[in-house]
């Protein structure tokens, strides 16, 4: 939490403007942010995940720090290039498609695309000649606490095939991603996945295809309610996991963090809207708030991110709850299976604060669910 999100909010308050839940994002902790990545890997280029938070002021900000953008779609490319980033500074890595976005993007200037398939590098080939494609390759994402399914990537024996065929339709096969599953606490994850890079880069150059770069992806942690690694140590077991599969002829790099860019930037207030019990035994009292799954705490779903919430009354004698949202829909509990300790003293009307908030909460938010609004959004 810091002083200019509190001082926001009280003047929110005071101003009568606090009638529904409200995102705050301090962009001087994105500036942080991205001076702590930059620093942890120095040779390797920040792409920011866009869909994380594509908050105008903070794609302009990473814009003027340097960063360059990963993007998935035409309308994120625009922001990007809206927030005064230059195209060859914006990377297209949904490895799915339609081709003629391929082509608008191609339009925009953009010359850099993910694909995982022999179809998907076709497109390419059509609509976008010359342009760099990477690999994107499956990778076991165990011990990410958002993991991530096989929607991306293909099997590390099949990119060789993509790659060539990319070569052989006039594209530039330049290199290979991954992702290790988002939110992942474990740095050594980074290096098995890098093993079968250096192990396709040495089989593709046997054919003459000579790969340049390593798309590292996301994954880098942002602080909830258990302490992570800090980004520095993500870059030395990254650099040493380069170093051990690529020894001296280290490829490019690039890293496309989201949640480890702007999680912990932003704070949502949220207000209590009912605590109550189900029966007079039950020794769980129902915390319902205004904020719920479908109007930005998305990623709650399976209780997979459980966020730090402040309460007015911090310190005071706790009691297990279950937190639920204030849609008419059933799924919309955020923590049941492991109930969540809140003060006591808790009372209907009470402002929370729920921390971390910063990635994946606005774009998670449904427009009018229920008649609720989408979530309100502030950067300061
Ligand atoms: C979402 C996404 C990211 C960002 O992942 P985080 O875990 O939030 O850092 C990076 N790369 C790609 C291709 C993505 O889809």
């Amino acid at each position: 939490m810091t002083e200019r999100i509190q001082e926001f909010l009280r003047a929110r308050r005071r101003e009568g403007r606090d009638n529904g839940p409200c995102l705050v994002v301090d962009l001087d902790v994105v500036r942080d942010n991205y001076r702590d990545f930059s620093r942890a890997l120095p040779d390797t280029r920040v792409y920011y995940a866009v869909k994380a938070n594509p908050a105008p002021e903070v794609l302009s900000l990473l814009a003027s720090l340097g960063s360059s953008f990963d993007t998935a779609s035409v309308a994120e490319i625009e922001l990007a290039l809206a927030a005064g980033a230059s195209p060859e500074r914006i990377s297209f890595g949904n490895t799915i498609k339609k081709e003629r976005d391929v082509a608008r993007a191609y339009q925009l200037g953009v010359r850099l695309f993910a694909v995982d398939s022999e179809a998907e590098v076709e497109k390419i080939a059509r609509v976008a000649p010359r342009s760099k494609v990477f690999c994107r390759i499956l990778c076991d994402g165990s011990g990410a606490e958002w993991p991530l399914s096989r929607k991306f990537g293909c099997a590390p024996e099949m990119a060789p095939r993509v790659l060539e065929l990319a070569q052989a339709n006039g594209l530039i096969a330049y290199g290979l991603s991954f992702h290790v599953g988002s939110q992942q606490p474990n740095p050594r994850m980074w290096d098995k996945a890098l093993e079968s890079c250096a192990n396709i880069f040495r089989e593709l150059a046997e054919r003459g295809v000579y790969l340049q770069m390593v798309n590292l992806g996301g994954g880098f942690p942002t602080r909830y309610l258990k302490s992570v690694p800090k980004v520095r140590i993500y870059g030395n077991a990254i650099f040493r996991a380069l170093s051990k599969h690529f020894g001296n002829r280290l490829p490019e790099t690039i890293i496309e963090p989201g949640r480890g860019m702007v999680g912990n930037a932003g704070i949502i207030e949220a207000e209590v809207v009912l605590i109550s019990k189900k029966s007079d035994d039950d020794p769980l009292r129902w915390v319902f708030l205004d904020i719920g799954k479908f109007n930005g705490l998305a990623e709650t779903t399976d209780e997979m991110i459980r966020y730090p919430i402040r309460t007015p009354v911090d310190g005071a004698a706790v009691g297990p709850c279950v937190i639920a949202g204030p849609s008419c829909d059933s799924v919309d509990i955020l923590y049941e299976k492991t109930p969540y300790e809140l003060p006591v003293s808790l009372e209907i009307g009470a402002k929370v604060l729920i921390e971390g908030t910063g990635a994946y909460t606005t774009t998670y938010s449904s427009i009018a669910f229920n008649g609720f609004p989408p979530l309100e959004a502030y950067v300061i």
